[in-house]
């Protein structure tokens, strides 16, 4: 941490990760300020958290290091517009996600220092875990180290913002980009969110209650995640009855099978040779219609109805 400490830091962005590493790094006692555009509604929310906020072109211009916490998307315009005309030769760039250093969608110049520490959890986990004095780990990458010192950079960046406390590990763009990417769309997001609604959706076309579909196959599914996080699969296993355990065995293998596991080696390909990141480009460029279409219908599942009258019903 000593390394940041006598330096001035910029957050472009304010969002989910953004109000986390700002506000961690304050309270870690760097000088921070917060770089927003203008009329930001996350400005005086900022600045009554105790931060600095400038535009991003001011807060770039008058720090070391500057982390890009802005959208993916929106990363390449905020950082041709607001960002390279004000960084100076021999400041750190940071990212939380590789992605756009991976797929050459933002090229800094020779002279800049580039970094990540990407997080492995929610922006609102990162700043809660710090809160309770714990951390969510790390993942820190250098990608151009022009004055010799960025590894440490990023070490006391991470270390800022809690990561110690729960583990920092060194890995690559390429890595942290493929790998991050791969388990957000075939496991953790579209992966499980799909195992879910199928699921309940066979309950229920079955003639099953909603409430009942939804107990099974959505809200339990953090009761055996914990267990697993927390001790592993044959621990979990240990926990659930023999029945549920023979029924697992015999029956997940029929659910992703063979073809699923050669899909997901073409979701990893079409990650690998860009494929994913020019199709999530062109849709920003087309205003993201498919994405808030399908963002819309999804919020108007059923599943979604029952969920919250449950949810209700169990505070
Ligand atoms: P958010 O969507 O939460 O970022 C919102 C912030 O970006 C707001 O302050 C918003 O401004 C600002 N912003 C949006 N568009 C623009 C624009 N055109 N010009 C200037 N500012 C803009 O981002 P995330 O925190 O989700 O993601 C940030 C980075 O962190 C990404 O690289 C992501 O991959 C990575 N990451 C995210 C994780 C997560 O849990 N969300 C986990 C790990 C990594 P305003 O205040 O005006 O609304
Ligand atoms: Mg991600
Ligand atoms: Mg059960």
């Amino acid at each position: 941490m000593e390394k940041l400490l006598n330096k001035r830091v910029a957050v472009v962005g304010y969002g989910s990760q953004g109000h986390a590493h700002a506000l961690n790094l304050m309270d870690s006692g760097a000088d921070v300020t917060v770089g927003l555009r203008e009329g930001s509604a996350n400005w005086s929310r900022a600045e009554e958290a105790g931060l600095k906020v400038a535009s991003v072109e001011d807060a770039v211009k008058g720090s070391d290091v500057v982390m890009m916490l802005v959208p993916d998307e929106v990363q390449p315009e905020v950082y041709e517009k607001s960002v390279a005309p004000n960084l100076r030769k021999g400041a750190y760039l940071g990212f939380g996600h590789g992605f756009n250093i991976h797929y050459n969608k933002v090229e800094p110049h020779q002279e800049v220092n580039v970094f990540m520490v990407a997080p492995k959890g929610p922006g609102h986990m990162v700043r809660r875990t710090y809160t309770e004095g714990k951390g969510t780990p790390c993942l820190v990458a250098v990608y151009r180290d022009v004055t010799g010192d960025t590894k440490d950079v990023a070490m006391a960046w991470a270390a800022g913002i809690g990561g110690r406390r729960a583990g920092i590990l060194e890995t690559t763009f390429k890595e942290e980009t493929e790998t991050d990417l791969f388990g957000e769309q075939a496991v953790l997001c579209g992966g499980v969110s799909e195992l879910m609604r199928a699921g309940y959706e066979t309950l229920v076309e079955a003639g099953y209650s909603p409430e009942s579909a939804y107990f099974e196959c959505v809200h339990e599914m953090k009761l055996i995640v914990d267990m697993v996080v927390e001790g592993g699969f044959t621990s979990m296993r240990s926990s659930i009855s023999n029945t549920a355990e023979y029924g697992d065995y015999e029956v997940g293998k029929r659910i992703v099978t063979e073809d699923t596991k050669r899909e997901m080696k073409k979701v990893l390909e079409e990650i690998q040779d860009g494929t994913f990141a020019d199709k999530f480009c062109t849709e920003y460029k087309n205003g993201m219609k498919n994405l808030k279409g399908t963002r819309e219908e999804k919020s108007k599942h059923q599943m979604e109805v029952v969920g919250e009258r449950l949810r209700g019903m169990m505070v």
